[in-house]
């Protein structure tokens, strides 16, 4: 038998595993890293290195982990009804109570819910709704969806070509024409020489309205976006930019789908991030912190009006062709209820606000001022810090240098996990809502000694 550490390990796991976004090669020379445990916000790995999970798995670990409650449940219900179907009208009792607690808390409008196993089946789902929406309102040529550079959306066919990061597009001659990209909305990095930030928000919006004007209003079915944005930088929006592109939206007849994936369930310290910014979309997709990561389930929601048209052209064409052998699955949903139950009795969402708050303030202390740092951006637990060549000056850093993956590796050493986001030369923190000041305290110490560091010697 192979050796489960070490060597042979790394051999077999080289031959055998293609890893999500990651470089063939870079593996080849680096190793795998192994992660065997978790507890709490804190993750050890098959070195019996513990270090803080300062990103919640990937922005998923709301409650933290190892949870015995949550595979206590699990248990329970894979003993009680391990899996059935939902097609054709099959249900259980575990998806039925989850989505009268989902649509409860969902934004206004909201008022039906698909299950899917991941983020991207979500947004996929709601991008095949939109079509057959506007198909049965004798529209069917109102099909292209709008998103921003640099928006992150998944990697399946149709949402590899909605997310706005090019290395998702390169190797498959993506996107697919339906995807069209309006503006990355960063004023830091995006704004002209003395532009405000009200002027900022004008401009893109002036630029969304022309994209659909050109490409014709009647040809575009959607707009998505992230609230705040994640992997593409965690990127808060303008001032006025939601209450604008809503606005825009319901002018052209265009449906608003909230990609939520990574800031529904309580991460921007309220239940969604729509809540945050008064978004009132009319599809919105969630997935990660539903289950905390531990069980693959997604949540995709549509508005009433969307579903009346569904139902009535159900009678002519047969019903909703679309939906997943594990959509509504009992475990997964059970862990759902049980999820939801822990971040309600522990103010899970209220934690979020009260420490966020105290969160950005220490970080916007510890870096103000920082010869390397030129922003901290975010909400709630959920936050990106700007790496520069040079801050006072605003020169940006050269990406080929990849310093946020080496102070990633650094604070690793030092017991955090900081996420780099590549593209945008920033480092992205979402530790589980559970945390205290005192964690808080603890993360920005080793992300600024981890940014010290390779700062101090490589800028
Ligand atoms: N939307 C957003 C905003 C995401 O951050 C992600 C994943 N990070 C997805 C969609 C895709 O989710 P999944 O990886 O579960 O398909």
């Amino acid at each position: 038998m192979h050796d489960i550490a070490g060597q042979s390990q790394q051999k077999i796991h080289k031959q055998k595993i293609l890893h999500p976004a990651t470089s063939i090669c870079a593996l080849e020379a680096d190793g795998p890293r192994k992660i065997a445990s978790a507890k709490g916000i804190h993750v050890t790995d098959a070195d019996g290195h513990t270090v803080i999970d300062g990103i919640a798995g990937l922005w998923c670990a709301g409650v933290g982990h190892g949870r015995t409650e949550i595979a206590d449940a699990m248990r329970q219900a894979a003993i009680d009804l391990d899996y059935f179907h939902t097609f054709g009208g099959h249900t259980n009792q575990a998806q039925e109570l989850l989505a009268e607690e989902l649509i409860a808390m969902a934004p206004d409008g909201l008022s039906h819910v698909f299950f899917g196993c991941s983020g991207s089946d979500a947004n996929d789902t709601l991008v095949k709704i939109a079509w057959q929406y506007n198909t049965m309102r004798g529209k069917p040529e109102k099909r292209k969806v709008i998103s921003r550079w640099q928006a992150y959306h998944g990697t399946s066919i149709s949402t590899a070509s909605l997310t706005g990061l090019k290395g998702f597009h390169r190797a498959f001659s993506l996107p697919l024409d339906f995807a069209k990209h309006t503006d990355f909305p960063h004023f830091y990095s995006q704004a002209t020489d003395g532009e405000n930030e009200a002027a900022f928000t004008a401009r893109l919006l002036h630029r969304l309205e022309q994209l659909i004007v050109e490409e014709g209003a009647d040809t575009v079915a959607a707009f998505i976006g992230e609230p705040i944005m994640g992997a593409g930088g965690v990127v808060t929006p303008p001032k006025g930019y939601w209450q604008g592109v809503q606005e825009i939206c319901r002018r052209h007849d265009i449906l608003l789908i909230a990609d939520e994936v990574v800031c529904g369930y309580g991460r921007t310290g309220h239940n969604f991030g729509s809540d945050l910014y008064s978004i009132k979309p009319d599809m919105m997709a969630t997935a990660k912190g539903l289950t905390a990561g531990i069980f693959p389930m997604s949540a995709a929601f549509i508005s009433e009006e969307i579903h009346n048209v569904m139902r009535t052209a159900s009678k002519e064409l047969g019903g909703f062709s679309h939906g997943y052998t594990y959509s509504g699955h009992p475990v997964g949903a059970a862990v759902a209820l049980k999820v939801l139950e822990i971040m309600k009795r522990e103010k899970l969402v209220e934690n979020a606000k009260a420490t966020g708050a105290y969160f950005h303030d220490q970080l916007r202390a510890a870096f103000n001022g920082h010869p390397h740092v030129g922003e901290i951006r975010g909400a709630g637990l959920v936050a990106a810090i700007q790496l520069m060549a040079d801050a006072p000056s605003k020169t940006f850093l050269d990406s080929a240098r990849k310093l946020a993956a080496k102070i990633s590796e650094e604070c690793y050493r030092r017991g955090l996990v900081i996420r780099p986001l590549p593209t945008m030369n920033s480092l992205a923190l979402s530790p589980p809502l559970t945390v205290s000041r005192d964690d808080i305290d603890t993360i920005i110490d080793i992300a600024k000694a981890g940014i010290d560091s390779v700062m101090g010697t490589e800028a």
